[in-house]
């Protein structure tokens, strides 16, 4: 063992570096450094003929000294290595070139074992090639640990993949590091380069000061709830947000001693619209029903409260003949007298019948009212209208509105009632683009709603009639008998607002509508 390692020490200690240290060290301690390294070293001639083997090589191949001394490395083959791998190991080395890659190696129980194998050509001083020394490790359980970790990650991707929810994992930057199928589909659906980002801003205003809290405590979160209105063709669409946060160990060099993390957000996002449209169906007929009652009554009472007005002119005449009469005080009109009093009894009669006829409001529950729900709910029943004449809406909530305490059958009549006036003035105007604008405001004291819309507006001098029983801007008084918005105010002043149509507003009709907040009408309401 010993000749082989002489025989190389001249070539090997060529270096006047290692000549010097060859000097201070014992020659001993380079024989024992390599016999005792914990690597298999193998030593050949330029045909692979192995001259020389370390302990290290005993152990990791099985061989004992004396059975490979010899034998060609190829005694090490499992003949599972591709052909072209040894083409290129034998194409490396014989070109005085250092070769490094992994090899099957057969172990002498029999058993095959995989080979980190480096070989370096050695040269002696003409520069030719006189041996090879390989060294090599078995890497089979470090390979295993590696290909688990990588089927892991497939196996845990196919999971992913397989899910009918789009689903990634995002990092503390907001960068998207892993992704699934449907996520990749929500970006060509949604026309958003990265939905992901989308959905977080969403989330954060959501969830404003608390959304820092729940990451530092990764405590996650559910069921958070969006609509994204669609544009042109698309329909809106509504999904669920949930999410986890999880802390990954670092891997980098600077983290071995140092147990640094990186915080990770799991984030999946669920396609709702299906079940969201199936609720506001069902949402859509219960209003219906709600309000087609609440329209019968307000009909009826339309009705008698016509006719009640309507008899009440010609009793006014007969009154007045009456008074008339009763002046001249000539017993030939006695009889006349008699009748104009019968006359006037029957409709008294007739109008105090009505009165009682007259169907009382609907009463409903007084309870905490967020006017951007009831608000939704109107333009959800006036969908159908609005696609029908092509008015557009324009609707801007603001996004953490006070309540009201109210009625919200009455709520939605009243602005039922004004939302249908825009559009009936915009569908009979000249109008190009017809929108309504809705929004929500709030102060200190109160709450307001806006309604504007771009048609023909309400001339100055007819302002303060529009609120009068019976009158109608509307041509030849139209099917309507003018009390739509008789009964708004009447709502209004219920819920002790005030509504008013802005004086500064020139571009059409601007209907303001202001309530007292939640705690300052809780128990005034009628
Ligand atoms: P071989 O007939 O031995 O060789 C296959 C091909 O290699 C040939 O077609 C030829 O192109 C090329 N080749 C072979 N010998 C030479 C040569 N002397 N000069 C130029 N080209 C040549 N193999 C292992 O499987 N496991 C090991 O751990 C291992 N360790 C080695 C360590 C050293 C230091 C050296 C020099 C080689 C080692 N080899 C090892 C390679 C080994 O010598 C064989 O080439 C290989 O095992 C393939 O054996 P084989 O009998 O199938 O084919």
């Amino acid at each position: 063992m010993e000749s082989i390692l002489n025989e190389l020490s001249p070539n090997a200690l060529r270096d006047p570096l290692s000549s010097e240290l060859a000097n201070t060290i014992p020659y001993d301690l380079f024989v024992e450094t390599v016999e005792q390294a914990p690597i298999a070293i193998s030593i050949t001639d330029k045909k692979a003929n192995i001259l020389y083997a370390n302990q290290a090589f005993v152990k990791v191949t099985g061989y004992q000294i004396a059975d490979v001394l010899g034998q060609k490395e190829s005694i090490l083959s499992y003949k599972a290595t591709p052909r072209a791998i040894y083409y290129d190991l034998w194409h490396t080395i014989s070109n005085k070139r250092v070769w490094q890659g992994t090899l099957c190696n057969k172990h002498k129980l029999g058993h095959r074992y995989l080979a980190d194998l480096t070989i370096a050509p050695m040269l002696n001083e003409h520069g030719e090639i006189t041996h090879y020394i390989g060294m090599h490790r078995d890497i089979t359980q470090a390979y295993e640990a590696e290909k688990k970790v990588v089927n892991h990650k497939l196996l845990i991707e196919s999971v992913i993949n397989a899910s009918p929810m789009a689903m990634v994992v995002i990092d503390d930057q907001d960068q998207v590091i892993l992704d699934n199928h449907m996520y990749k589909a929500l970006i060509s659906d949604l026309d958003k380069a990265e939905p992901a980002r989308f959905f977080l801003s969403l989330l954060r205003q959501e969830l404003g000061d608390s959304w820092h809290d729940i990451q530092n405590n990764q405590q996650g979160f559910n069921n958070y709830e969006f609509k994204i209105d669609g544009k042109n063709t698309k329909r809106t669409r509504w999904f669920s947000c949930a999410g986890n946060w999880f802390l990954e160990n670092a891997v980098n060099a600077d983290a071995f001693f140092e147990n640094a993390s990186k915080l990770y957000l799991i984030l999946t996002i669920s396609d709702i619209t299906k079940q969201r449209r199936h609720m506001q169906e069902l949402h859509l007929q219960t209003l219906k029903t709600l309000m087609s009652e609440d329209e019968r009554v307000r009909g009826l009472r339309e009705t008698l409260l016509g006719a009640m007005h309507q008899i009440q002119m010609p009793m006014n005449q007969v009154k007045a003949a009456e008074q008339i009469l009763k002046h001249k005080n000539d017993s030939q009109y006695d009889s006349l007298l008699l009748n104009l009093q019968r006359i006037q009894q029957s409709g008294e009669d007739a109008i105090s019948m009505m009165q009682k006829c007259i169907p009382e409001i609907l009463q409903s529950a007084i309870i905490p009212i967020n006017l951007n729900q009831i608000l939704r709910d109107v333009l959800l029943l006036t969908d159908a209208r609005l696609a029908e004449t092509g008015v557009e809406i324009e609707w801007q909530p603001l996004f953490s509105l006070p309540t009201l305490l109210g009625s919200e059958n009455r709520l939605r009549l009243l602005f039922k009632q004004i939302i249908d006036n825009a559009i009936d003035a915009l569908s009979t105007s000249e109008q190009k683009d017809p929108r309504i604008k809705i929004s929500t405001h709030t102060d200190t004291d109160l709450i307001y709603v806006y309604i504007e819309d771009n048609g023909p507006g309400i001339a100055l001098d007819k302002r303060t009639k529009i609120f009068e029983p019976f009158y109608t801007t509307r041509p030849q008084g139209g099917n309507q008998a003018g009390m739509g918005l008789v009964i708004a105010k009447e709502i209004v002043n219920q819920h002790h607002g005030i509504i008013d149509i802005d004086p500064n507003f020139e571009l059409g009709c601007s209907f303001i509508i202001s309530f007292p907040l939640h705690k300052q009408n809780a128990r005034r309401l009628a």
